[in-house]
């Protein structure tokens, strides 16, 4: 079904009360094209490459046409940002087409970011510009490929349209190709989407919801009640951990962690200014609006996550008698965060368990790398070849930014590393599988926002070929890819000042 091309008027923009969602239609675009696509996501969805081409696809997915069953919606939702009540917030630039059935027998929502205004847009366009779409759809298949829980992107379409942007820059409203990135997950339903009925004492809602998202997407669940309740919290926190424990895994920095940015089934979801660590630095956030400099941080996201569980928490405490269900879920959480982060030390150092005294070896590296100013993913990837009994440096050089660092810091270093070997020497696991347990954990590539922004700047000038080829790239982000060098390589000095890039 062809949408209107000229709607007379556009939703009303409202506090939404008494509902979850609100059905709004994608407002059309000019000239719908497609610009990139994950084949993995459309081969699940069971698109043949021939439908993906084909101009009906392009249409849909800019928002243009809804294919048989399709009934679109904005979902509604509340979230604490920046620490603070933010109130209704919702989809205000998002709006899902509805549920797709997979090859596999899977169940996926398909939701088109940037298709118009919903009753959520406030004061904001509903629209989405070419840059912050490249970015959603690089990162969200590249997580995929990683390993780390993330709502997918099936398609970047081309709207023909301008989008009108102020920030940054100069301050000067300025002109910017539009693009629609269909992301693709089980669910987008986020903590924020239960404390906005908490907030409003709408208990009936928020079980109805509950109810919903356990009967959709926690089936393997037990019991019922409160007891049913528990179980879910519980392992909704656990999730959490595991995900944040993925991120420091590969030094993926969310840049926005808001309750309404907090998928319920642990997904990587809304990628804004997120950033990844090229030189290793607790401290370091991509979110130039994170005034404090501290909320948003590399090092902060397990607190981060915490700390918003226990706004899920106190959002669905009204179904528990007491917080006692709720008090175990964090606990939880914390055990499950330790426990998912030793697993990933042991993999990352090459280790076959992480032993007591690991944590505090780990930690003394990330001193030395933060000191010295050390490539994260490059050095990880370099330590697979290290040889315990003959410790040296050797291929490590090429994670230092700075030779004056890595002289001041290089006897440290040495020090580290035989004190590596040594506990290299009470480790059952042969040299040969050390080295794919590293393999399998340390990716040779990561997303970096230099990679992102040069395919960026690239398909400003109308070449998509950036972003294809970044994808390739990341499709085996494991894999030592021939000739593919320059995409494991150190950040270059023009991109040093990463606020410069362009994130939002
Ligand atoms: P975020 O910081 O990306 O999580 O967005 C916070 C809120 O702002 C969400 O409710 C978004 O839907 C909304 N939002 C962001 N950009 C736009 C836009 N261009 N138009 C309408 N709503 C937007
Ligand atoms: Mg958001
Ligand atoms: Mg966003």
């Amino acid at each position: 079904r062809e949408l209107p091309g000229d709607p007379e008027s556009g939703p009303r923009l409202r506090q939404v009360h008494g509902a979850a969602w609100s059905r709004v239609s994608p407002t059309p675009v000019a000239q719908p094209r497609l610009l990139a696509h994950s084949r993995e996501m459309a081969a699940a969805l069971g698109f043949a490459e021939s439908d993906v081409r084909s101009p009906e696809f392009a249409r849909v997915f800019a928002g243009n046409a809804l294919l048989a069953g399709m009934d679109p919606y904005a979902a509604n939702y509340g979230g604490h940002q920046f620490g603070q009540w933010a109130g209704q917030l919702g989809d205000g630039r998002a709006i899902s087409l509805g549920e797709a059935m997979g090859v596999d027998g899977s169940r996926w929502e398909l939701q088109l970011k940037g298709a118009g205004p919903t009753p959520y847009s406030r004061r904001a366009d509903g629209r989405a510009v070419l840059r912050s779409s490249i970015r959603e759809f690089l990162c969200s298949e590249a997580m995929h490929h990683l390993g780390v829980p993330t709502t997918r992107a099936l398609s970047l379409v081309g709207t023909g349209e301008a989008v009108e942007r102020d920030m940054f820059y100069d301050g000067h409203p300025r002109d910017e190709p539009g693009a629609i990135v269909c992301r693709v997950a089980p669910s987008f339903i986020r903590f924020g989407s239960f404390e906005l009925p908490a907030s409003r004492g709408d208990a009936a809602l928020l079980r109805q919801l509950v109810d919903f998202t356990i009967r959709r997407d926690f089936l393997h669940l037990r019991g019922s009640g409160e007891s049913l309740y528990g179980e879910w919290f519980g392992e909704v926190c656990e999730r959490t951990a595991v995900l944040v424990a993925h991120w420091m895994r590969v030094g993926f920095v969310h840049g926005v962690l808001n309750t309404d940015n907090m998928s319920i089934l642990g997904l990587t979801i809304d990628y804004g200014p997120y950033g990844w660590i090229d030189d290793y630095d607790p401290d370091w956030t991509p979110n130039t609006t994170d005034a404090q400099g501290r909320r948003y941080r590399f090092g902060w996201q397990p607190r981060v996550a915490h700390w918003n569980l226990s706004r899920l928490a106190q959002a669905v405490a009204s179904l528990f008698a007491d917080a006692a269900p709720l008090q175990a879920g964090l606990d939880r959480f914390a055990d499950a965060f330790v426990a998912a982060d030793r697993d990933n030390l042991a993999r990352k150092l090459g280790l076959a368990e992480c032993r007591d005294d690991d944590p505090q070896l780990a930690l003394r590296l990330y001193e030395l790398m933060h000191a010295a100013e050390v490539d994260m993913t490059i050095f990880f990837r370099a330590l697979s070849e290290f040889d315990a009994d003959e410790p040296a440096l050797g291929p490590l050089r090429d994670a230092f930014y700075d030779d004056a660092k890595l002289g001041a810091h290089e006897a440290d270093f040495l020090a580290w590393l035989a004190r590596y070997a040594a506990r290299l020497h009470h480790d059952p696991l042969t040299a040969a599988q050390r080295r794919a347990r590293m393999n399998a954990a340390n990716p040779r590539y990561v997303p970096r926002n230099w990679l992102a922004q040069r395919a960026i700047d690239r398909a400003h000038e109308g070449d998509l070929a950036g972003v294809d080829e970044l994808l390739e790239v990341m499709r085996h982000p494991y894999e030592d890819q021939p000739g593919k060098e320059e995409f494991a390589s150190r950040r270059p000095d023009w991109a040093r000042d990463r606020a410069g890039c362009s994130m939002l």
